[in-house]
C-alpha cells in the first residue's frame, strides 16, 4: 500500500475490496484519511468512493463482518457509514457536481473517479488511493497532490475563483488547513479567495463557525486567524474583532495594537490549554477595548471598564455564532470579565482578604482564569517580561497558600438570602442581596468569624441600619 496502515486497517480495507469485487465495482480510498496517513497524522475517518452505489458497497461490506456492524445511510445524498473497530467508513458513489449560483448545495449526477477528485476542494484532499486488484494499493493523483503535500501547499485542483464561488465554505477551510498543518496557500488560491470572500453570505453560521473552532483548536491558531484578517473573512464574520485592529497615535503616545496582541495571547494559552472554550475566552479578553478606549491628558491610552463591557459582549458573540449559550457562554464571560484581577494583585501590599476576594469570585475556575492572565502577559521587552511573571508566581503562590488555610474556592457564606428573607418576613429585593454581600465581604475581609453565630449577629447589626428587626 502506497500508505502506511495498521494491521487492523488493512484487514478492513481488504474485505471492502472483496465486497467491491462481489459488485463488480471499483473502489478507493479517497481524501481526508489519504492526506493524514501521508502526513503521519491520527486519523479514524475513512471516505470509500465507488463508481456505482455507496449505500448497496456499505451493505455488502457490513455482512463480511462478525458482528455485523450497522449500516446508517442517506438515501438522498447516496451516503452511507458504517463504524468498524475505531474507524468510522463513509461510503458513496463516484460523483459530478455543478452549481447554482445562490447555493452551495450541488446537482449531482454519477461520475467517474477523475469527476470525483475534480470536485474535490484542495489538491491535498484529493489523493485516492486504489483497492482494485489490479493495482491494489496504488496512488492515484491527478492533480500533484503528493508534491504540494512536500511542499506544503494548499491549492485548488480546478480554477480557484471556481472553486470558491461554488462552496464558498472552501474558502474557510483553506484557511482552516492552512491553520492545523501550518501550510501555506498558493498565490492563485489565495488570489481566490480575495476575490470571493463576498460570497462567504450563502455559508450557514454553523459551519463559518466550526471551522473557526477548528482553527482555534489548531496549534498555532494566530496562523488562522491572521489569514482571515488578511483575507478580508475576518471583517465579514467577526468585526468586533477587526475594531481591535491598529494603534493610535496622540502626543507621541501610542497604544499596542490589540488585535496582534490578541492572536499572542490565543498561541500563548494554546501551549497551555487545549479546552476550546479557554481558548474562546483567550480570544475575546479585550474585546471590550474599542468601545472603552479614551486618551487622558498628559497619561495616555486607557481602557477603563474594558473588562465589564466585553463581558456584557460575550453572550452577544455567542448568540451570533450559535455557540452554546450554556455554562461554557458563562465560564467565558466570567474570565473575561476577570481577567485583570490577578495582575492587579501583583503590586505590593495586597492583603490577605484581596487575595479571598478573588478566589471567592473565580471559584472552581480560577486555574482556568489564572492561565488566562499568564497567556496574556506579552511584551517586546524580555525584561519587562520576565518581571511580570515572577509576579505572577507570586500571586499564584498566595493563591494556593490562602486557599489551603481558609479554603475558599467553593465556600458559601454561612447566611443564605433565603434566611434572611424569612428572618425579617422580607421580599426578594435589593435590600436582602445588600445584607448578603455585607456579610459575605465582612467574612472575606477578616472583619468577622467565618460561622453561623459571627454571620447572624453582623446580619442583625447590618440590619439594624436598615431599621429592620426580626419578625419572631
Ligand atoms: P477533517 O476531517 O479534518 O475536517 P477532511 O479533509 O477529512 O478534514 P471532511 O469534511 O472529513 O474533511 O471531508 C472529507 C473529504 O471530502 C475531504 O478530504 C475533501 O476531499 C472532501 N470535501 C469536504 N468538504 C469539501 C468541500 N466543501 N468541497 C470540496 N470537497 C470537500
Ligand atoms: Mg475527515
Amino acid at each position: 500500500m502506497f500508505i502506511d496502515c495498521s494491521e487492523k486497517e488493512r484487514f478492513i480495507f481488504a474485505k471492502i475490496a472483496h465486497a467491491a469485487a462481489q459488485l463488480e465495482t471499483e473502489c478507493y480510498i479517497i481524501g481526508g484519511f489519504v492526506r493524514d496517513k501521508i502526513l503521519g497524522r491520527e486519523t479514524a475517518d475513512v471516505d470509500i468512493v465507488c463508481l456505482g452505489d455507496g449505500i448497496e458497497l456499505a451493505h455488502a461490506t457490513a455482512r463480511l463482518f462478525h458482528p455485523q456492524p450497522r449500516v446508517s445511510f442517506f438515501k438522498n445524498f447516496g451516503t452511507a457509514h458504517i463504524k468498524v473497530d475505531d474507524l468510522d467508513i463513509e461510503f458513496v458513489g463516484a460523483r459530478k457536481e455543478s452549481y447554482r449560483y445562490h447555493s452551495r448545495k450541488p446537482e449531482v449526477t454519477p461520475g467517474t473517479l477523475e469527476d470525483d477528485q475534480q470536485r474535490r476542494d484542495f489538491t491535498i484532499n484529493a489523493l485516492a488511493i486504489s483497492l482494485n486488484p489490479n493495482n491494489y494499493g496504488a496512488l492515484i493523483d491527478p492533480f500533484e497532490g503528493i508534491q504540494a503535500l512536500e511542499a506544503k501547499m494548499i491549492r485548488t485542483p480546478l480554477d480557484p475563483d471556481q472553486t470558491f464561488s461554488d462552496d464558498p465554505l472552501r474558502m474557510m477551510r483553506a484557511i482552516r488547513f492552512a491553520s492545523q498543518l501550518r501550510f501555506f496557500i498558493e498565490e492563485h488560491t489565495w488570489q481566490g479567495i480575495q476575490n470571493n470572500i463576498e460570497r462567504i453570505h450563502i455559508i450557514s453560521q454553523e459551519r463559518i463557525t466550526d471551522e473557526l473552532n477548528k482553527i482555534l483548536l489548531s496549534k498555532k491558531p494566530s496562523v488562522g486567524l491572521d489569514l482571515l484578517y488578511q483575507s478580508g473573512l475576518l471583517h465579514i464574520i467577526f468585526p468586533q474583532m477587526i475594531d481591535l485592529a491598529g494603534a493610535e497615535y496622540k502626543d507621541g503616545m501610542g497604544h499596542k495594537d490589540n488585535f496582534y496582541h490578541t492572536l499572542q495571547v490565543v498561541d500563548n494559552i494554546a501551549e497551555n490549554t487545549d479546552d476550546l472554550w479557554l481558548r474562546w475566552a483567550a480570544l475575546l479578553h479585550d474585546i471590550g477595548k474599542p468601545a472603552t478606549k479614551r486618551f487622558e491628558e498628559g497619561h495616555g491610552w486607557t481602557f477603563h471598564g474594558h473588562e465589564v463591557v466585553g463581558g456584557r459582549m460575550v453572550p452577544k458573540i455567542f448568540a451570533r455564532f450559535r455557540l452554546p449559550m450554556d455554562h461554557k457562554m458563562r465560564f467565558v464571560k466570567k474570565l473575561v470579565e476577570l481577567h485583570l484581577r490577578p495582575i492587579s494583585l501583583t503590586k505590593e501590599n495586597i492583603t490577605d482578604s484581596a487575595i479571598r476576594r478573588l478566589l471567592f469570585d473565580a471559584g472552581d475556575d480560577i486555574d482556568a482564569l489564572m492561565t488566562l492572565c499568564k497567556a496574556d502577559i506579552t511584551s517586546k521587552n524580555k525584561q519587562k517580561v520576565k518581571r511580570y511573571l515572577d509576579n505572577f508566581e507570586m500571586v499564584r503562590y498566595r493563591l494556593e497558600a490562602v486557599e489551603e488555610s481558609d479554603r475558599i474556592r467553593n465556600w458559601q457564606p454561612p447566611v443564605t438570602g433565603e434566611m434572611i428573607m424569612e428572618i425579617f418576613g422580607l421580599p426578594p429585593c435589593k435590600q436582602v442581596g445588600d445584607i448578603k454581600n455585607a456579610i459575605r465581604d465582612a467574612i472575606l475581609d477578616g472583619e468577622i468569624e467565618n460561622n453561623y453565630d459571627a454571620a447572624y449577629d453582623f446580619m442583625l447589626k447590618t440590619a439594624k441600619a436598615f431599621n429592620l428587626e426580626p419578625v419572631k
